[in-house]
């Protein structure tokens, strides 16, 4: 074997194993599987334009060399990023960690109780910082965020008194101004009109509905918004407040002036500033809007034993399920990152965090007051961690602070803002203020050492604790941190284990080397805002993975900025809306959707202002070519865009993709290709060749990040020439193309840190590697389908009888027996199995999606689970619902206790088959009780006072 292949490493499969396999779907070879899994006139004729594979040794020199292109300054440009320290428990416990890393969102909560409480911390860390009842467990950026806020506050006025054509957002000048732009993306297609302005002369008589404020404002200044809540409120008007989390350590919070949401990112508690991301941000509410919260919330309730246990609450009512009723689109958030905020917060408690909010404070004090010494106007009267200094000339000031590899931010020629962070030390205070000396020509060098009184006014210095719960105040050592992160991670079912075959979800391997780099400095602390020229090492790699993308796509462009796959089909749609209005029709407002489609397409569809016309699929699970032309034509003077998952979302190459989307154009409509199926067209066709203008990529499925158990993902939008020049820019570095929309994330290149996975996943499989990877993915899908056969009904299947890269299994006649498609679902977890996707697209079916990179060994595990629960289910009946599925999952709590009153045996329950006994995985609680949480809606940690009444 040459050990320098990397596909051999991240194709799971072997050449020896190929025989068996092929005998057991009766093809000769690949060529013919492939020949019958993918439509004639689709198939690509030639190898993917990009260079051969390179070794994991290749890779690892070629990146260090690459992140030395990249300059670590010392930062103080603020605006929302800070540098950070990651302690390096957390770092090497949960982010270099797969136990974590490669957890998906924790659909099934017995084998996720792990990351689940790692959410209600950082809920409750929220929570509290915030001075807010609820919070939810993340969202993608500050900026989002806020934009989220904007909008559920908007769906929120029709409980208002105020009349339904209230549409005006008041957004104070103090906001930061990547969110400005963000906000402008989602305002237009809402008919939200954004007025912008100073909070203390707003006129509160007018008819706005809300109001979105910045605390402590985008240059330091700390403003007391009680007033302003105050009015606001007597004039129905409700307020929103991006906070800087640090900050709320020592300031008021929000929630104590009667805010009605606060948000902000996470970023600074220990997440690397990764050139813009992935961080964790963060929405906190009041209980009463709870409904209308956008992404997941973790919740407590209990298990059939009635012991405590913790699920994502009120969990059908997510927001990408509600369809075209959904007022946000959220799926994948940032769970990686907000388990490593949260855990941030766990390790310091409330006393770190004090310490370092007065660290960062009293040098912020310090500065000021030396840089006054020496002549230097402040002109910020209150502030945190930010001052704004009037000087002579900035330009001179910046030349000289880059000499000494520092930045600033300059706001004008005669402004700059500074802002502190927990990694400057009293040297780089010396150093900065140095810079000053320096470019001014100040006589009088020696800054003094000033005596600093307050300068947060009383009224706005924290008064309540934070963080008294016991799971803040018990880890504070590094080896009872390192435990308690272990001791989570033990209860969480991760890719570590066995295989985790979700459907549309592309859990397939992240590569030790793809993942290295984002543990170095070089790649890690550079602020999303720093000139171009320090940044050429991530230009070149974000350059070329765009180049990667294009070339895999077939397309002209490619966006890095959405932070998600549903970001990136809001993206999408709205560069289709401005290619509409560029030529004068801007009236195109209809969005065909097929029925099997993905929950967040129709939620994207109607926040970029589009109306949902669902379409129908035929028996055999395509779309109804029939109903399409019908609707096509009906609406052909307003049709703006068709979605289709390509390969369908029933694991099917439609053979009549190209007659689909002709007929769309002809109708005047564009083409958009929801690519969370991407990784069954890799290097065998693409989406221009069937005919798409348009498509996101899931980088976080195809393309090998990490799901972090929800996220960080990465949508990237790939798009034709014709929507090119509309691909979205950023307010502060200019990105995107020259008749760009507006932001759809803050950072001009999203998530950037984790880009270098998906760049070093293309780099090292090569143009054949990455072909080798889709071709053994359908192989790995039809070989399951095939062991499967008689057994389980597969519900959909291309012309010739095969099926893409995933297949559904029917588990409704198995309601015969009693037995629901959940309770397959949870016995898959006694085998050692996270299940399949439940229910999705199709109500009580399982969809199977294996990866490449799974080997035949472990795929005959899971399909003789499969086999040997379908004897179980057979054994079932309807009328004793005492069965081992039914009980599923087996705690170890119930098989080793002494009263044991199943009519199976303990060994039936917990070692069903042999491979089970040398690898058993233990759920950590029984079945969760949905009904039960909802009903008794708890998302933070127990009180303090709860512990002591135990
Ligand atoms: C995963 C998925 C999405 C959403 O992607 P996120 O990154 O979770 O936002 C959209 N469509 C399909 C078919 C998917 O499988």
């Amino acid at each position: 074997m040459n050990t320098e292949v990397f596909a051999a490493r991240h194709i799971g499969i072997a050449e020896k194993d190929l025989p068996k396999m092929f005998e057991t779907i009766g093809v000769e070879n690949m060529e013919q599987l492939i020949y019958e899994t993918i439509p004639d006139d689709i198939t690509l004729k030639k190898a993917l334009a990009l260079p051969e594979g390179i070794s994991e040794h290749e890779f690892l020199n070629h990146i260090q060399e690459l992140s030395l292109k990249n300059k670590v300054f010392k930062t103080y440009i603020g605006l929302g990023y800070h540098e950070s320290l990651t302690p390096s428990v957390i770092k090497r416990n949960i982010l270099e960690n797969p136990g974590w890393y490669t957890a998906y969102t924790p659909y099934q909560a017995e084998i996720a109780q792990g990351r689940l409480e790692a959410l209600l911390n950082f809920q409750t860390m929220v929570s509290d910082l915030t001075g807010m009842e609820i919070a939810n467990a993340s969202l993608l950026d500050e900026s989002t965020a806020a934009a989220e806020a904007m909008t559920m506050l908007f769906e929120l006025r029709s409980r208002q008194q105020k009349k339904d054509n209230t549409l005006k957002f008041f957004v104070s000048e103090e906001i930061l101004p990547q969110t400005l732009s963000l906000l402008k993306t989602r305002a237009v297609p809402l008919g939200i009109e954004l007025v912008i302005g100073n909070h203390e002369t707003f006129d509160f008589s007018e008819d706005f509905y809300g109001a979105l404020l910045q605390y402590p404002g985008k240059f330091g200044q700390v403003y007391d918004y009680a007033g302003f809540a105050q009015k606001a409120k007597a004039n129905e008007i409700k307020v929103a407040v991006a906070a800087d989390i640090l900050s709320l350590v020592l300031l008021t919070p929000p929630g104590e002036w009667g805010v009605d949401v606060v948000v902000g990112t996470t970023q600074r508690f220990g997440i690397p500033l990764g050139y813009g991301g992935p961080h964790a941000a963060f929405f906190a509410t009041k209980e009463d809007y709870k409904r209308s919260i956008p992404g997941r919330i973790i919740g407590v309730t209990k298990d059939t034993d009635g012991n405590p246990a913790l699920r994502m609450a009120l969990q059908t009512r997510e927001q990408h399920i509600k369809r075209d009723k959904a007022t946000s689109n959220i799926c994948t958030a940032q769970v990686l990152l907000a388990v490593m905020a949260g855990m941030y917060a766990v390790y310091h408690g409330p006393k770190g965090l004090k310490y370092i909010a007065d660290k960062v404070h009293n040098q912020t004090k310090q500065l000021a007051k030396s840089l006054e010494s020496i002549g230097f106007e402040p002109l910020n009267a209150a502030y945190f961690d930010t001052i704004k200094v009037a000087v002579k000339n900035s330009k001179r000031l910046r030349e000289v602070a880059e000499s000494k590899n520092i930045n600033l931010n300059y706001v004008d020629a005669n402004t700059v803002s500074i802002s502190l962070n927990e990694a400057v030390s009293n040297e780089d205070l010396k150093t900065l203020i140095s810079c000053f000396v320096e470019s001014d020509d100040v006589k009088n060098h020696s800054a003094k050492n000033v005596e600093v009184g307050e300068v947060i006014p009383t009224a706005l210095q924290r008064k309540t604790p934070f963080l008294e719960h016991e799971v803040f105040n018990s880890y504070h050592s590094e080896t009872e941190l390192m435990r308690y992160i272990k001791k989570l991670e033990r209860k969480d079912l991760a890719l570590n284990h066995s295989m985790i075959s979700l459907g549309s979800c592309t859990m397939k391997l992240n590569a030790a080397s793809e993942m290295l780099p984002l543990s170095w400095a070089h790649w890690g602390n550079i602020h999303p805002f720093v000139p171009l020229n320090q940044a050429e090492g991530y230009q070149e790699m974000l350059k070329t993975l765009e180049q990667q993308l294009n070339v895999i796509t077939g397309f002209a462009a490619t966006s890095l900025q959405p932070n998600s796959g549903a970001q990136g089909e809001y993206a999408g749609l709205m560069v289709i809306r401005a290619y509409h209005e560029s030529r004068g029709e801007g009236h195109r407002n209809i969005c065909l959707i097929p029925a099997s489609a993905h929950g967040t397409n129709p939620a994207s569809a109607v926040m970029a202002g589009m109306k949902v016309v669902v379409t129908k699929t035929d028996e055999r699970g395509n779309i109804d070519i029939d109903d399409l032309e019908e609707k096509a034509k009906q609406h052909s003077e307003n049709l703006a865009a068709l979605m289709v998952t390509y390969p369908s979302t029933h694991g099917v190459f439609e053979s009549s993709i190209k007659q689909i989307t002709q007929l769309i154009h002809d109708n005047g409509g564009q083409v958009y290709m929801d690519g969370a199926n991407m990784n069954a067209q890799v290097g065998l066709t693409n989406p221009a060749t069937i005919g798409a203008d348009v498509c996101h990529l899931n980088l976080h499925k195809t393309f090998s990040i990490p799901h972090g158990g929800g996220g960080p993902g990465v949508g990237p939008i790939c798009v034709a020439e014709q929507l090119k020049p509309f691909l979205p820019t950023n307010p502060v570095v200019e990105t995107g193309g020259d008749r760009a929309i507006d932001a759809i994330s803050a950072a001009p290149w999203g998530s950037a840190l984790v880009c270098l996975i998906s760049y070093g996943y293309i780099k090292m499989l090569g143009y054949e590697g990455l072909t080798n990877a889709t071709k053994a993915a359908i192989l790995n899908a039809n070989y399951i389908k095939d062991r499967l056969k008689g057994k389980f009904d597969v519900l959909y299947a291309g012309e010739r009888g095969r099926a893409a890269h995933e297949m559904i299994i029917d588990c409704r006649p198995f309601k015969a027996n009693g037995i629901e498609v959940t309770d397959i679902a949870k016995r898959l977890i006694d085998y050692g199995f996270h299940a399949p996707t439940v229910s999705f697209p199709v109500a009580g079916t399982l969809m199977i999606e294996p990866t490449e990179s799974e080997s035949l060994a472990e795929l005959d595990k899971f399909c003789d689970a499969l086999l040997s629960i379908r004897k179980e289910i057979d054994e079932a009946s309807a009328d004793d619902p005492n069965n081992v599925l039914k009980n599923a999952p087996h705690t170890l709590e119930m098989v080793t206790s002494d009263v044991w009153d199943y009519p199976y045996s303990r060994q039936k329950a917990a070692f069903p088959l042999p491979y089970v006994t040398e690898n058993k995985f233990w759920p950590a609680i029984r079945r969760t009780d949905e009904a039960f949480g909802d009903r008794n809606l708890i998302c933070t940690c127990a009180p303090i006072e709860a512990y002591a009444e135990a």
